[in-house]
């Protein structure tokens, strides 16, 4: 919280260049959620109600959090750019159909920002399907293409296909006795075919890869970075103290936000 602090004071008025410069870090955290659904019999670790996510954004805004988004982060931490004096993410995974329905209105009516994070195979199969439920759809290209081209939410690479776990394969990560040159090989096409659809149907390119289920490789960075990405987020809970080393952008924490523990009372528990 001291650093915070320090970051806040000294950032007013102060190009964030110069902070990055200096042994200064910016106070960044981020929350994770992933559906929204009304019923409250639903609700649980990774649903809660669109009127908890409301409230949490009003109370964000109360206290004079600004959302911003992972391009943001990646522009200040290379000299582009400032951060807001308290900046906040809001990330969504997975990408289902409830954060079209019942999160984007919520962002638009505040003109806040979020960061979604879909997996490839999901949108492609509701794009297809007529099968859609808010209880388990995903979005479609269509959806994702209009939250991309409306500038509050940014759209990042969840994978196309490793957001599984068959007791042997965990999401993104090597299997144990996997040959680093077969694993390397197994992400790099998974994760570029997800690139290429998000080009193909939205015009962009995702900065970020959010692992799937948190779980990280120490063999995937490499491969990260060559295929130009410049952040990952985990689902490690803790805030970020960015100094401006782009590097940190590759291991930011997130504090998942289940159904009867706030936003609030998850901040203030780290001050
Ligand atoms: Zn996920």
């Amino acid at each position: 919280m001291l650093a915070g602090l320090l970051a806040v004071s000294l950032l007013r008025g102060m190009p964030a260049a110069r902070v990055a410069q200096g042994s200064v870090a910016v106070e960044l955290p981020i929350l994770m959620y992933h559906h929204l659904l009304k019923e409250s019999s639903r609700h649980g670790k990774y649903v809660i109600s669109p009127d908890d996510f409301a409230a949490d954004l009003d109370w964000l805004l109360s206290q004079g959090y600004e959302t911003v988004t992972v391009g943001q982060v990646i522009d200040w931490a290379n000299g582009r750019g400032s951060l807001p004096q308290k900046p906040v993410m809001i990330t969504f995974d997975d990408g289902y159909e409830s954060f079209y329905e019942y999160a984007f209105p919520i962002l638009q009516q505040r003109n806040c920002k979020a960061v979604l994070s879909v997996i490839g195979r999901y949108a492609d199969e509701y794009t297809e399907t007529e099968d859609h439920h808010i209880n388990y759809s995903h979005c479609t290209w269509m959806q994702i293409d209009e939250l991309a081209q409306s500038g509050l939410v940014e759209i990042q690479n969840h994978s196309y296909d490793l957001h599984t776990y068959d007791g042997e394969k965990k999401g993104s990560m090597k299997v144990s006795g996997e040959e680093v040159i077969h694993y390397q090989e197994r992400l790099r096409d998974d994760v570029s075919r997800m690139q290429s659809l998000c080009e193909y149907w939205c015009g962009i390119t995702p900065t970020a890869f959010t692992y799937p289920f948190g779980s990280v490789s120490a063999e995937a960075l490499p491969v990260l970075k060559e295929m130009g990405f410049q952040a990952a987020l985990t689902c490690l809970e803790e805030v970020n103290y960015l100094t401006g080393d782009a590097d940190q952008l590759f291991s930011l924490g997130r504090f998942n936000r289940p159904a009867g523990k706030t936003a609030q009372q998850i901040l203030q528990a780290q001050s």
